[in-house]
């Protein structure tokens, strides 16, 4: 049996900022358990309405996951088998997967290098008279290019904007993720930038109809309890979750803002350790808030297996393309289809960028990366 190195810098470590909110986190959850009101309720209608104020929307809809919103939010539309729906070959799985489980057909057009977002040009192209919704994601909290929204609009297609990686993020314009499109659908999975105690989501939207048609899907398509016009699910937010959240939305901007600098330190160091032709950092992005600090390295594997035996955690979002995954075989992609897509999947690596991380511990991971690269011939 080896023992690995203890883990010294984690990829992330949510117990730091559970350590820095634990009273109030615990008073959240003690005072739904003393209500005994675990379903919707108050908490679930605050949460609401305290997220559409701070992505600047009319409604939002608390669900029960960020797959779930996104499946709800493709429900919503209508959307059934023999529709298209447009989205990026490089995200994580649930994107692609609401959409053939309501028996549509994922579409897929390839990202570009810079961003690692859906190509506007590519977009365009895939779009045919079958297609029922686009599904841009702003990977890595990184909005997609504004473009996205006008060739969508111009083809008369709604766009549900997969910003779940992406709560507080700012595109080119200044406008809020999750408030451009027809819909925004936010993952609070725990290790998103505001996460919950377990799984929940939300949607959010401009657009009254939409939020009514979601909400009723929401539960079971029940309009009226009990009389079904439309079939749901149960896709509720836990109060518990929705108390939680409540208490750490008011931290997300500083937590955010902690994100943008600890990328920007990154972006310094690998300047003054000469690293630029070794590893590809993100470019400074206004309204980027780096759910993933995400570099492009050669032999990222090997990279990757030298931090961990320093003890730094890092992680590949993602290895495989969703036109390549085995499930999708019968959409008939090949390799080399989306190109841009199939190099970033083999030289991605998200490294830690978590608010709480320090200068010095930033400081370690670039020594680590620069000893790395130091022992290897230049490329
Ligand atoms: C996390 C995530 C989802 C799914 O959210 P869950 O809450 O885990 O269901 C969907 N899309 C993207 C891009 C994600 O990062």
């Amino acid at each position: 049996m080896t023992v690995g190195p203890a883990v010294k810098i984690p990829l992330l470590d949510l117990r730091e900022q559970y350590a820095a909110i634990r009273d109030e986190c615990d008073a959240a959850v003690r005072r739904v358990v003393e209500s005994q009101q675990f379903i919707l309720g108050p908490e679930v209608m605050a949460l609401e309405s305290e997220i559409a104020a701070f992505c600047g929307v009319r409604r939002a809809i608390g669900v029960s996951s960020g797959t779930d919103a996104l499946l709800v939010a493709l429900m919503a539309l209508g959307i059934r088998p023999g529709d298209e729906v447009v989205t990026s070959p490089f995200t994580f799985f649930a994107t692609a997967g609401v959409i053939a489980r309501l028996g549509a057909r994922p579409v897929f057009a390839d990202i570009e290098e810079h961003s690692f977002n859906i190509n506007a040009r590519g977009l365009e192209a895939a779009i045919t008279d079958r297609t029922r919704a686009v599904v841009p994601v702003h990977l890595y909290g990184r909005c997609v290019d504004p473009a996205i929204f006008e060739i969508a609009a111009a083809a008369g297609v709604p766009v549900i904007e997969d910003a779940a990686q992406a709560i507080g993020a700012r595109d080119a314009r200044g406008r809020a993720a999750g408030g451009i499109g027809l819909g925004g659908c936010f993952s609070f999975f725990p290790a998103k930038n505001l996460g919950a105690f377990g799984d929940a989501g939300l949607v959010t939207t401009n657009d009254d109809d939409f939020a009514e048609r979601v909400g009723i899907l929401r539960v079971h398509g029940g309009e009226r309890r009990y009389y079904h016009r439309s079939v749901g699910g149960n896709f509720r937010i836990d109060a518990i979750q929705a108390a939680v959240l409540r208490v750490k939305l008011a931290y997300l901007n500083e937590w955010n803002d902690a994100r943008r600098r600890n990328a920007a330190s990154y972006r310094r160091l690998f300047a003054e350790r000469g690293l630029e032709s070794q590893v590809v950092a993100p470019a400074d992005v206004d309204g980027h808030i780096y759910h993933q600090f995400v570099i492009r390295a050669r032999d990222r594997d090997d990279l990757k297996a030298y931090l961990a035996d320093c003890g730094i955690g890092s992680a590949v979002y993602y290895p495989l393309p969703l036109h390549q995954q085995e499930c999708f075989a019968d959409l008939g992609y090949r390799l080399g289809d989306f190109p841009v897509a199939e190099r970033a999947a083999a030289e991605v690596l998200a490294l830690p960028v978590y608010p709480e991380l320090t200068e010095t511990q930033i400081a370690t991971v670039v020594d680590a990366i620069a000893a790395f690269f130091a022992g290897r011939p230049p490329g």
